[in-house]
């Protein structure tokens, strides 16, 4: 099994780093050429960024047709943002891959000085809660019938509501966080993406 991760910007490594420690093989994909692998992960980093690149490198229109096709993905964070259908506060030419259908706010979760680390229960993960990582994160304003939510948080927003919100969803083959699993060395959410290929 050879999985591609998205390394054009962004935490790449850090998601290389949690395959090497699973023993499985990694792909840096920086040219439509790398697209020869049996899954896709899309970093985090900054969505905007990558949104032009995945442009100009002509990733974008190749890799869009295979997660169409049924590619299974992972993204986190950004890569969340750029995997999700429909994107509120983007900047207005942001591309993204329409792979999951959720509706996601950019930087939903406030902005640098609000990052937090939160533990969070995963349905079908074992193992104790997993440490979640949450950096100018998005937030999943609205998920389809036939995405499942696979974790929340109740989170104090800025606007003063209360909320509790989807951060890790799911539909079919397609699985999205809005932290960084790969961050603290977390290798549980990896193993359910391979678990979905
Ligand atoms: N806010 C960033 C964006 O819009 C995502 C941040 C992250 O990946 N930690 O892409």
């Amino acid at each position: 099994m050879r999985i591609g991760i998205l390394a054009l910007q962004g935490d790449f490594l850090n998601h290389v780093a949690v395959l090497d420690g699973l023993s499985v093989e990694s792909v840096l994909v920086k040219t439509p050429d790398d697209l020869d692998v049996d899954g896709i992960i899309v970093p985090g980093g900054e969505s905007t960024t990558m949104s032009l690149l995945i442009q100009s490198s002509g990733i974008y229109e190749p890799l869009k047709a295979l997660l169409h096709g049924g590619l299974p993905a992972f993204g986190t964070c950004a890569g969340m943002i750029l995997l999700a259908s429909s994107l509120m506060d983007g900047r207005t030419d942001q591309v993204t891959f329409d792979a999951i259908d959720i509706v996601v706010r950019r930087n939903g979760f406030g902005r640098q000085v609000a990052s937090f680390e939160t533990d969070i229960d995963v349905s079908g993960v074992e193992g104790g809660p997993l440490k979640a990582v949450f950096i100018r994160a998005p937030v999943v304003e609205k998920v389809a019938d036939g995405v499942e939510v696979l974790a929340e948080v109740k989170y104090n927003f800025a606007d003063s509501t209360n909320r509790v919100v989807p951060v890790i969803c799911r539909q079919e083959k397609v699985i999205v966080s809005s932290f960084h699993p790969e961050l603290v060395g977390e290798d549980r959410l990896h193993k359910v993406f391979l678990g979905l290929i």
